[in-house]
């Protein structure tokens, strides 16, 4: 399925604009449209590829295909036909498809403990079932040491929203000598960050609800998966939980996506320049960034990733500070979730789920001009201490 559209050599911005298309045919449309479909005509012998709406959907297709050309462009690092991409309703729908899966009663699974406030809510359904689970910081590579017998491994790095790192070459070495299967949660840095089949994982799972379609208008999840069996079995479980995207954000997500690095090059710079800026505030502290030289993330993030995402976070001193500077930015949304084209930003301890002091903050940069964000940024702080 992968290099369809013939752009594996080209760069990032070519592969974008063009990931997924159909060969070009005279009077039809370059991207076709969503096909609203819960079941096709199929008079006879019920013979694929599309027979009903919760298996299969050919604007899925198309966008399974996109994912597959920038998670994996060079394709052919497993099967025969490459790594094969299915597209889920959300992140959690990809995450708890492969989870759920591959481990069985009597397995075990190492999470990391700074992960997705949701992955405790998974964790708590694997230990329903049986299964084992260990957990261990991202920071240090700590996860290698609760590997041993390990049937998978889960890793998410940058960590949302820690933003610590490991080093995924390294946890793969380890857990595949152990036959330990490997997962990278990939949803903040997005195929045009970092590529963790490339790097030697078996999974690449992200949500596309944040930065890979950018807009905060609709909610993804997929799962590119390197080796055909376990395709078959995460494809196998989207059937039995029918947590299927439907075709109208499918389309949106492929539309979305020939902006991809458009976006990705504004919105890493305009992060990075956030970031710089807070530097200079002595009333800021814990500031996290893995593009910053001096970032305790930076000496790894830059060993494999292309570019160091979205997402900053830093602390005020505390909760009346951070909501004070949030109610005075203007041209960025007090909002949770990340990656869109729109700055936001939120107080993560409002939540209760993360290990964070009250005063922390994590930042979303837009695609706005980046003399405006930094600006709206300087004011709002200087209104919190005012
Ligand atoms: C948001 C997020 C998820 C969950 O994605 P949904 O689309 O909200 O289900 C998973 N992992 C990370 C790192 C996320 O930020």
């Amino acid at each position: 399925m992968n290099g369809v559209s013939g752009t594996e050599d080209m760069g990032e911005g070519t592969r974008a604009v063009r990931a997924g298309l159909p060969e070009a045919r005279k009077h039809e449309p370059t991207l076709p449209g969503p096909v609203f479909a819960a079941h096709y005509h199929l008079p006879g012998e019920p013979t694929g590829p599309y027979a009903y709406g919760r298996d299969d959907n050919p604007t899925w297709t198309l966008l399974e295909r996109a994912i597959g050309e920038l998670e994996a462009p060079s394709g052919g690092t497993g099967t025969a036909e490459g790594p094969e991409t299915v597209v889920f309703a959300s992140g959690m729908a990809a995450i708890s498809a492969v989870l759920l899966s591959h481990a069985q009663a009597g397995d075990t699974v190492v999470l990391p403990d700074d992960g997705y406030q949701a992955l405790p809510l998974v964790r708590e359904q694997l230990e329903a079932y049986g299964v084992e689970v260990r957990t261990a910081p991202t920071a240090g590579d700590a996860q290698l040491s609760v590997l041993d017998g390990a049937k998978l491994l889960w890793i998410e790095t940058p960590s949302n929203p820690g933003l610590d790192v490991c080093d995924v070459r390294r946890l793969v070495a380890a857990a595949h000598a152990a036959g330990t299967l490997v997962a990278v949660d990939n949803t903040l840095a997005t195929p045009l960050g970092q590529r963790p089949l490339a790097l030697g994982a078996d999974f690449a799972v992200a949500s596309g609800t944040k930065g890979l379609t950018g807009h905060g208008d609709l909610l993804l999840g997929y799962v590119v998966c390197r080796d055909a069996e376990s395709a078959a079995r995460v494809r196998r479980w989207r059937k039995v939980v029918g947590a299927i995207p439907g075709p109208m954000e499918a389309w949106l997500a492929h539309r979305s996506l020939a902006t991809l690095q458009l976006r990705a090059e504004r919105q890493c710079a305009n992060a990075l320049a956030v970031a710089l800026e807070l530097k200079d505030f002595p009333e800021v502290s814990g500031l996290r960034y893995p593009g910053l030289p001096d970032d305790p993330s930076h000496p790894i993030a830059a060993t494999q990733m292309h570019r160091f995402g979205s997402v900053l976070s830093f602390t005020l001193p505390d909760r009346a500070h951070a909501e004070r500077f949030l109610a005075g930015l203007r041209i960025v949304d007090e909002a949770t979730s990340f990656g869109a084209v729109r700055s936001s930003a939120e107080r993560r301890g409002r939540w209760g789920g993360d290990a964070v002091p009250e005063g922390f903050v994590r930042f979303s940069a837009g695609a706005e001009d980046t003399a405006d964000l930094v600006a709206d940024v300087r004011r709002a702080l200087a209104a919190a201490f005012h």
